[in-house]
């Protein structure tokens, strides 16, 4: 069964005894530091050289992110396993998001380099990652957002065969002192232009992937955008010599790199998101439960228990979600993409949870969470970026509906896939660095949904069930008109209908490998059935809604089977809680 992590008993039974060492240092390096002096260095904005050092010293990202045919002799060990990942982003994230954050844009710069054919620069990321190198990616632009094709950073070829790099980067974490600054730009004529949009969309041929130092000349830190212990770099390349030697990739395959690269950092989001959730959770169960009023404990009122329920609930379908998305990461191929829709849910639905569950937590903490001492008034802030890193929960959105017609079998048939099990051994995941095109999304068949449903006959799983035949048949019966379909603030709710559905089956295909009891199984699905009507109901609220898709929403708004007793149980679990953190 899914438990939270304890930092006091952590559970790490299915790690191998390296991996072990290496949780069981990181809590030790924080419960050493202590949250007194995580929150003043957060508070003053302090670099965390001491986090940086520590993991030099015991070698751990080196460890944790060199893929096994890169490890060198005095790390043999070295490879790149998703399953322990996922550990190591909820612990740094329990403790203080920032040093998850170095952690992370160091996954997304060595993602374009571990993909890379240029085995010199490889060669060298290895030994910088010994060495306690970390690392960035340079994608976003000020002007730019979540649009790539505008981007404007640009190699001018050099009669000499050479390329001189100019333009700006924003949002780089790490961008001040990476060893490699991974930077996505377009390859300009000798002149310095280059293409621009919607010519750059059609052809994608000038792309280009190339690293940079911060300590080579050209290289022009300008500032940290943001007052937080993160480095969030502005910087600027002015005339930066680069060779062949320093490009990682040009032209589709420059592009592939970068949306491939966001693939694998998008999946450690939900579980920056788990950890934070755990540790607020813990504060607001010894909170309430301390606090007497009205001659009451807190935990007393029916609306807390409704909410402590409700978070917890969401909380560990967080896990259970993310947890199996993994198990499609790990096994996925050319032949078998389905990673490429459960990777943006955990990115878009699992963090935006993560965003409900603290919004529950905190109408229980209520003024205490705003209060210096506590984890909580950061979890506060750091719970909302989680959505809006590696692209917009929106844009994540606009690419999970593009998987709807064959998730539903609509567009092609289910496919039989073999079976996928729990993967928790310590290969590497070598295909994350071999995704190959990131093109032809339409042609991602999937297993039949019903499968994983069928397998539970419970009433809410049941009810849930039946408000997404209904969705379907609406997909099906009232397919949205084009006019609709150009209509994103349309198109985002039927996405969040349709993401229940695949957020449920990935729940009870988990449940049933973790042996969840039915009683957890049934209180969340109580939630999503919730969810379900509610998004039914503003999509009846819709201008563009019309008349039969309005008859549809109206069959969607199902209410959830109550069963007091098995309430007061899943209740008496949560309590449970109570002063086992710190
Ligand atoms: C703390 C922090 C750290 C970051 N670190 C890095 C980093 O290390 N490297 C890096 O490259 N970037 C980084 N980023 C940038 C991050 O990836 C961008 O914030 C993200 O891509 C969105 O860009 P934007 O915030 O400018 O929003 P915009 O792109 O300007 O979006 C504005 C609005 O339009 C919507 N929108 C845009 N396009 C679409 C679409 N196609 N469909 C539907 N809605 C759309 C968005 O959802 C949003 O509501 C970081 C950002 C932050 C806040």
């Amino acid at each position: 069964m899914i438990k939270l992590f304890n930092p006091k008993n952590p559970d790490f039974s299915e790690l191998d005894e390296k991996s072990k060492e290496i949780m069981l240092k990181t809590i030790k390096f924080f419960e050493d530091k202590g949250i007194e002096k995580i929150l003043e260095d957060d508070f003053s904005c302090v670099w965390y050289e001491d986090f940086i050092e520590f993991q030099k010293k015991e070698k751990i990202f080196s460890s944790l992110l060199t893929p096994s045919e890169y490890a060198l002799e005095k790390n043999p060990d070295a490879h790149w396993d998703t399953n322990r990942n996922c550990y190591f982003n909820e612990i740094t994230s329990f403790y203080g998001p920032p040093y998850w954050y170095t952690w992370q844009v160091s996954i997304l710069g060595l993602g374009p380099i571990w993909m890379s054919k240029n085995e010199i620069i490889k060669k060298r990321t290895a030994q910088a990652l010994l060495d306690g190198g970390i690392f960035a990616f340079g994608l976003s632009e000020k002007e730019h957002g979540a649009d790539l094709y505008s981007s404007e950073m640009k190699l001018i070829p050099q009669e000499d065969g050479t390329y001189r790099a100019n333009g700006s980067k924003y949002y780089i974490g790490n961008g001040q002192t990476a060893a490699f600054t991974s930077t996505f730009g377009k390859i300009a004529d000798k002149d310095g232009n280059i293409l621009h949009y919607p010519e750059s969309r059609k052809v994608k041929s000038s792309y280009v992937f190339f690293v940079a130092n911060y300590e080579i000349k050209g290289y022009d830190c300008i500032k940290n955008i943001l007052q937080n212990q993160n480095y969030v770099a502005e910087y600027a390349l002015k005339d930066y010599k680069i060779t062949e030697d320093e490009i990682l990739a040009k032209g589709q395959e420059a592009w592939d790199m970068a949306l491939n690269a966001v693939n694998v950092g998008k999946y450690q989001l939900g579980w920056s998101s788990i950890g934070i959730c755990e540790h607020a959770f813990y504060e607001a169960i010894n909170h309430a439960s301390n606090r007497i009023l009205y001659n009451h404990a807190v935990t007393e009122f029916s609306h807390i228990k409704q909410f402590f329920v409700d978070a917890y609930c969401r909380l560990i379908a967080m896990k259970l979600v993310s947890l199996r998305s993994k198990d499609y990461i790990r096994t996925a191929s050319q032949n078998d993409r389905r990673y490429l829709l459960y990777n943006p849910i955990i990115k878009m639905k699992v963090t935006t949870e993560g965003v409900v569950v603290i919004n529950l937590l905190h109408d229980i903490i209520a003024a205490k969470g705003y209060e210096k001492d506590t984890y909580f008034q950061g979890a506060l802030t750091y719970i909302g970026a989680n959505p809006k890193l590696e692209g917009t929960a929106h844009v994540n959105m606009a690419l999970i509906v593009k998987f709807l017609p064959n998730y539903f079998g609509i567009g092609v048939p289910f496919e039989k896939y073999p079976h996928v099990p729990k993967i928790i051994d310590d290969c590497d995941d070598s295909f994350l660095f071999d995704q190959g095109s990131a093109q032809d999304l339409g042609k991602i068949s999937f297993h039949d949904y019903h499968i994983a449903y069928n397998k539970y006959d419970l009433p809410n799983v049941n009810i849930l069930k039946e408000q997404i035949e209904v969705f379907k048949e609406m997909c099906i019966k009232a397919t949205p008109t084009p006019e609709q379909g150009q209509d994103i603030d349309f198109v985002l709710i039927n996405g969040e209908l349709f993401t229940l559905a695949v957020y449920g089956q990935l729940i009870l295909e988990n449940a049933e490998i973790y042996e969840e009891d039915d009683d957890l199984i049934e209180q969340i699905f109580d939630c999503f059935i919730r969810d379900f009507s509610l998004f039914a109901t503003k999509l009846y609220t819709k201008p563009m809604t019309n008349e039969k898709q309005m008859e549809y929403c109206l069959k969607m708004i199902k209410k959830p089977v109550q069963d007091t007793e098995r309430f007061e149980r899943i209740l008496k679990k949560v309590y449970a809680h109570k002063g086992i953190y710190p």
